[in-house]
C-alpha cells in the first residue's frame, strides 16, 4: 500500500476530465493543451502557464468533485490507500465556489471513492506564498473556518523567493492552535538552510521537498535528529530541472543520512507520473533503504489524520500494534 503526502488537487486533472470539464463549461481554445503528452509544457515558465490553463476549467463544486474523484479511483487503482489533496485557498485572481463548497465537493467525492476503493483522502489547505502575508493570514482564517473532518492541514506553496518567512509565522500560529498540522514547500528551489529556517520559523510538521537538504551535511544531521520528515517528489525534481537525472537526485543520500523519507506525485497529470512509479525511482535509488514497505511506514506515521485512521493504515501495513 502506497502513501501519497505531496500532491496538489488541480494538478491530478486528467486530460480525460479537463477535456469534459472544458466542453461542459464552454471554453476553449485549450485543444494545443489537450493534444500534447502531460499538457506539452517545456519549462518552468510555460508549465506554470499550463498549470494556470488547465486548473481553469474547473468552474463549479460540481466540478471539484469529478476531479477529486477521478483521481481517486485511479490513485487506489495504482496501489495508493492514502492521500493528502493540497488545495489552495480562494484568492483574488481565481474566482469560483466557496472554500466550504469546494471541501464538501472533495468529502463528497473521498466518501464515494472511500466505498468503492478503501482509499482514505485529507485535505491540507494552502496559502500562496507569493501572494504575501495577508493573503496568507486570510487563508489560515479561511483553513479554520471550514468544517471537515477531513481537512487536517495547513500548507504553504508558491515560489519560495519573493517573500520572506517570518511574514507568514502568524498564519501558521493561528493554524496550528487550531489544531491543523502544518507543512509547507522549502529547500526545492531554495538552499539548505532555509529549512531548517521553515522549521523552526512556522513550526512545521513536515517539510515540502526539502531535497536541498542533501547539499549541506549539517542541515542533513539537524533534520534526521529533529525526525521531521520530508516530502520528496522525484518525477517532479527531475522534470522541473532541479536535478538533471535520477543518478544525480538526493533521495537515497537523505535516507541514508538518517532523513525521514515520504514521497508524492506533486503534479501528477503534469509529470507523468503515478505513486507506484515514484516508489519504484526511489527503490532503485537507495534499493536498502528505501524500500516500499519503510517508505509507507515513514508516510502512515507522518501523515495529518487521526490516531485511528493509522491505526487502520498500520493494519493494512501488516504491522498491527
Ligand atoms: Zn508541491
Amino acid at each position: 500500500m502506497y502513501v501519497d503526502l505531496h500532491v496538489h488537487l488541480r494538478g491530478t486533472i486528467s486530460r480525460a476530465t479537463a477535456q469534459k470539464l472544458a466542453r461542459r463549461n464552454g471554453i476553449g481554445a485549450l485543444d494545443d493543451l489537450l493534444a500534447a503528452p502531460d499538457y506539452g509544457w517545456t519549462n518552468f515558465k510555460s508549465f506554470l502557464h499550463a498549470y494556470d490553463r488547465v486548473a481553469s476549467v474547473v468552474t463549479t463544486a460540481a466540478d471539484i468533485e469529478e476531479v477529486a474523484y477521478d483521481y481517486l479511483r485511479t490513485a487506489a487503482a495504482d496501489g495508493t490507500g492514502y492521500l493528502e489533496f493540497m488545495l489552495s485557498t480562494p484568492h483574488e485572481n481565481r474566482s469560483g465556489p466557496a472554500y466550504a463548497d469546494q471541501i464538501a465537493a472533495i468529502d463528497a467525492a473521498a466518501d464515494r471513492a472511500l466505498e468503492e476503493t478503501g482509499i482514505e483522502c485529507r485535505i491540507i489547505a494552502t496559502a500562496v506564498r507569493h501572494l504575501g502575508q495577508t493573503a496568507a493570514l486570510e487563508a489560515a482564517r479561511i483553513a479554520i473556518a471550514t468544517r471537515s473532518s477531513r481537512l487536517v492541514g495547513f500548507g504553504l506553496t508558491g515560489d519560495e523567493k519573493p517573500y520572506e518567512l517570518a511574514l507568514f509565522q502568524e498564519a501558521f500560529a493561528i493554524a496550528r492552535a487550531e489544531g491543523l498540522k502544518t507543512t509547507a514547500h522549502a529547500g526545492e528551489h531554495l538552499g539548505a538552510d532555509t529549512i531548517i529556517e521553515a522549521i523552526e520559523v512556522l513550526g512545521l510538521d513536515r517539510v515540502g521537498h526539502g531535497v536541498s537538504a542533501a547539499s549541506s551535511p549539517n542541515v542533513m544531521r539537524q533534520l534526521a535528529a529533529m525526525g521531521t520528515p520530508l516530502e520528496v517528489c522525484i518525477s517532479s525534481n527531475l522534470q522541473l530541472g532541479v536535478f538533471a537525472d535520477l543518478a544525480s537526485h538526493p533521495v537515497g543520500l537523505l535516507a541514508g543520512a538518517g532523513c525521514v523519507i515520504t514521497l508524492g506525485t506533486d503534479d501528477p497529470a503534469f509529470f507523468g507520473t503515478s505513486l507506484s512509479h515514484e516508489y519504484a525511482l526511489a527503490r532503485k535509488s537507495s534499493p536498502d533503504l528505501l524500500t516500499p514497505s519503510r517508505i509507507s511506514m515513514s508516510a502512515v506515521e507522518a501523515a495529518f489524520c487521526d490516531e485511528k485512521t493509522k491505526s487502520g493504515l498500520r493494519a493494512r501495513l501488516g504491522m498491527m500494534r
